[in-house]
């Protein structure tokens, strides 16, 4: 909304340009009256628009041209005063004031101009019958008025006009020489009416005009109301009114008919409410409400979010196949200024048997927007009017900001749902084949697949002890030089060589030694093609030695050439890994849910470790000094304490997980 309007008052001397001032100021006409009032400043509570408005008067006897031109620029409407007893101050109105006024205004953003007939109470007749042809030819004029500073006529009517004329102006809705609603006017109501249908049906029923009603104007519609403006539109338009609700023209038509009859605040007030501005534009405020985000602190999508989303997932969704059909995703998209989504996103979340996004690949495109771009998240989530349907501040409602990371891995635990996982490798190693396989595509199915169209991100969810998390795996560029913070920024770190190809580990080692061997982000060594024979890698050691020398997993076998979907346990073990940083992973299995797994991951814990160790070392020193003891006997002793010690340590896992 504006901060103040600036109404100036022009005309030839002595029509009553002071004396209307000081009428509406002192509510009685002034017997003697200055050649210019003072700049007045009605304060915003007293204006019916609660606007500050400032009220400025013209001297031709005080004032040189060039101050009229300074104030005629900063004026936001300009009443041109005639006397409507005076012809010649009417002729001036066209041979000079106009073109004037004209010359001294921007052409794109044309000021408002309200003609002004003062001293109605000295004539019989009205000056209507020349003023309208004026009208007629130029469209700036907003409205004419006819009053008296005398009389006491209109004068407030005539200020509340200058102030709608520019808090609700009619030039971007309508076109009167041709009668009808300006294109970007349409366009923005037909969004409005899109998000209000909130069954998709392409009718505004009751339900949903009295959710429009309440959220435009605050107020409910008296169900009487309702069948009235049904009527109205029913009597003038015969597809305006279908099954007993509003089809898309008859709403036009009813805002149409609202502008014609000078009620352009009611379209106006709906405008805005939906996040537009003056220019019919989707204001900035609007689509990016303020969201603070702390460095470490990653973004993710809340419940509330995710259940509107589905909403709108489910109102597109006509066929009900928990699928978007390129038409439905063009009609779900058909509220954006444009297509927010490439055909990338094809290659980054989970789609059918036709290619088409599944409603599982459709919610983790917005969790990897809000991820990677949360500014782009508000956005969109502004086009689909997420505020308005689910009544919240703004779209940053829908937002959560997770914690600094950093005190994440200081209390061992976290909130967070997404993780990151960035994979490294050499080209040609596989990297988008692990990616892809994510998304339950064999090899096969990723021959098929555009080259134009890959994609460098792929995400999904999978469950880590009976929660669904998001893992969004990133592809980094193999250009050595060029590892930039984001590439280098997440929770867990993949090495992808090529198990056939002997070069292909070595650029795994050299970016783990140079960017990760001293950092915190867990890595996770994936010998992929495993499919094909292994081939002895040339490098200083085995890629397993490497991976026992700086604690990592030894190298997880993987392979996206299967007949069936590739299975997921890789990734339920990344994200594992990801959550749980500090526990270091040493199973050889990759499931992660069996008791042998979660056992692996309890005794490999670094407490457990140490007390492994001590242990041990008692019983070892025990059993040496018993020399006659066989060292096969020893060795059975020390793995069935370990089983013993394996089980209990379960049990103690799940208590401690059941505190979590
Ligand atoms: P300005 O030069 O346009 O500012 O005009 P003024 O306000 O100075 O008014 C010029 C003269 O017209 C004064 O004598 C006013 O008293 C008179 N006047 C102003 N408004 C009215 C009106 O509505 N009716 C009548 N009868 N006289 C008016
Ligand atoms: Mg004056």
């Amino acid at each position: 909304m504006r901060k103040d309007v600036r109404i100036l008052l022009v005309g030839e001397p002595k029509v009553g340009k002071t004396s209307l001032i000081m009428s509406l100021v002192s509510e009685e006409f002034p017997t003697v009256v200055p050649y210019r009032a003072e700049e007045i400043t009605i304060p915003a509570d007293v204006t019916p628009e609660r606007v500050p408005t400032h009220i400025v008067d013209y001297s031709e006897a005080e004032q040189t041209d060039e101050q009229l031109f300074q104030e005629i620029s900063k004026a936001n409407v300009i009443c041109i005063v005639y006397s409507v007893n005076n012809k010649t101050s009417i002729e001036k109105v066209t041979s000079h004031w106009l073109p004037l006024i004209n010359d001294n205004t921007d052409k794109d953003s044309r000021v408002p101009l309200i003609l002004v007939g003062n001293k109605s109470d000295l004539v019989e007749h009205s000056s209507m019958e020349t003023i309208l042809p004026i009208m007629n030819r130029h469209s700036e004029i907003e409205t004419c008025v006819e009053c008296s500073a005398k009389n006491l006529k209109n004068i407030s009517e005539l200020f509340y006009y200058a102030q709608k004329a520019v808090l609700h102006p009619t030039g971007p809705l309508y076109c009167p020489e041709k009668k009808n609603m300006k294109l970007l006017c349409i366009k923005a109501l037909t969004r409005i009416f899109k998000v209000s249908d909130l069954d998709n049906d392409g009718i505004l029923n009751d339900n949903e005009l009295n959710f429009f009603q309440r959220t435009s104007f605050n107020i409910p519609l008296e169900s009487q109301a309702l069948e009235d403006v049904k009527n109205v539109v029913r009597k003038n338009l015969s597809e305006g009114v279908r099954d007993n609700g509003l089809t898309l023209k008859g709403f036009l038509f009813l805002h149409t008919l609202f502008i014609q009859r000078g009620r352009h605040e009611t379209t106006w007030t709906v405008l805005r409410r939906f996040g537009y501005d003056d220019d019919l534009e989707l204001n900035q405020d609007y689509l990016f409400p303020p969201l603070k985000l702390p460095p470490d602190c990653t973004t993710e999508l809340n419940h509330n979010a995710y259940l509107f989303l589905q909403s709108v997932f489910d109102k597109h969704d006509k066929d009900r196949d928990c699928a978007l059909s390129p038409e439905e995703m063009k009609d779900l998209f058909d509220v954006f200024p444009y297509m927010p989504w490439g055909p990338d996103v094809h290659n980054t979340v989970c789609t059918n048997d036709q290619g088409w996004i599944t409603y599982q690949g459709y919610l983790s495109q917005w969790t990897l927007t809000t991820y990677l771009d949360v500014q782009r998240c508000l956005e969109y989530m502004g086009y689909l009017g997420y505020s308005i349907v689910a009544e919240q501040e703004s779209q940053a409602a829908g937002v959560t900001v997770t914690r600094d990371k950093k005190i994440d891995l200081q209390k061992k635990q976290t909130q967070r749902s997404v993780f990151r996982c960035n994979v490294f490798g050499d080209v040609g190693s596989g990297k988008s084949g692990f990616l892809q396989a994510f998304l339950g595509r064999n090899l096969m199915r990723q021959n098929t697949i555009n080259e134009e169209q890959r994609s460098y991100y792929a995400i999904s969810t999978t469950y880590v002890y009976g929660q669904e998390k998001y893992l969004l795996l990133h592809e980094v560029f193999p250009d050595f030089d060029y590892l930039s913070e984001d590439d280098l920024a997440c929770d867990i770190v993949c090495l992808v060589y090529d198990a056939s190809n002997p070069y292909s580990f070595e650029y795994c080692a050299k970016v783990f030694k140079q960017y990760f061997m001293d950092s915190k982000i867990p890595c996770m060594m994936i010998a992929a093609k495993s499919d094909l024979p292994e081939i002895k890698q040339i490098y200083g050691c085995s890629p397993l030695d490497f991976c026992r020398k700086h604690k990592m997993p030894p190298p997880q076998s993987f392979t996206c050439n299967t007949a069936a979907v590739p299975s997921k346990d890789i990734y339920t073990k990344l994200t594992t890994m990801a959550m749980y940083p500090h526990a270091r992973l040493r199973c050889m299995c990759t499931c992660n849910r069996c008791t042998f797994c979660l056992c692996q991951n309890f005794l490999n814990s670094e407490l457990l470790q140490t007390v492994r160790a001590k242990l041990y070392a008692v019983v070892l020193r025990r059993h040496v000094s018993k020399a006659d003891l066989k060292s096969s006997t020893f060795w059975l002793r020390t793995s069935v304490g370990a089983t013993v010690f394996a089980v209990l340590g379960f049990a103690m896992y799940r208590v401690l997980l059941k505190q979590r």
